[in-house]
């Protein structure tokens, strides 16, 4: 429907970045877009809240560096925390550690121990989910903690990736389906 397409029409595809035979979906003119991030960041916000409209999550957990952006206001509108996901050796203090698989090499996610715990419910917000890989290790690092994840919520899904089979059992919201 119209927002949807007002949506898709502000996310620019770029051939060939980063490597050649990729098409990289752009998403900062949406982010600049003040109707447009309003739009986002509230339907993100939808997949941290119970059919009555409580927040169904304590925290809202952000990939680097893009999740970021969008899961720090999605966490404002929930009444709830933002807990950053960084690559290795950023973050100060003592985290746990996921590596996975990427077409070529590895990466590696962290998150500060202490920062989810048992009785957190958390949101992962992303911009983009391909693979799956990151949400997975995501997934696995929550779950480190002690944390029980809700669901992940992402601006858009690449549906001719296999994203799905990475994910398994949990809830995926996604606003755009590509
Ligand atoms: P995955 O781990 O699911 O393969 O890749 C998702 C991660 O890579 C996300 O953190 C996302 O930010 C980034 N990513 C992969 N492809 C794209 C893309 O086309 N556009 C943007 N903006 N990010 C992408």
């Amino acid at each position: 429907e119209a927002g949807r397409e007002a949506l898709r029409r502000l996310i620019i595809d770029v051939a060939d970045f980063p490597e050649p035979g990729v098409v990289f979906k752009d998403i900062t003119p949406l982010l600049a877009d003040h109707d447009g991030l309003r739009s986002v960041v509230g339907g993100l916000a939808s997949a941290g809240r119970r059919p009555d409209g409580t927040a169904a999550v304590t925290k809202v957990l952000g990939m680097e560096a893009r999740g970021f952006i969008l899961a720090a206001p999605v966490a404002l509108e929930l009444g709830a925390g933002f807990v950053p996901v960084r690559k290795a050796g950023k973050l100060p203090r003592e985290t746990h550690a996921v590596s996975y698989d990427l077409e070529y090499g590895s990466a590696t996610l962290e998150v500060h121990r202490d920062a989810v715990g048992p009785g957190d419910r958390v949101l992962l917000v992303d911009d983009v989910l391909a693979t799956g890989g990151t949400a997975r290790a995501t997934c696995e690092l929550a779950e480190a903690c002690g944390a029980e994840v809700v669901g992940i919520a992402v601006l858009m899904d690449l549906s001719f990736l296999p994203w799905r089979e990475a994910l398994g059992g949990v809830e995926v919201t996604s606003l755009l389906t590509i």
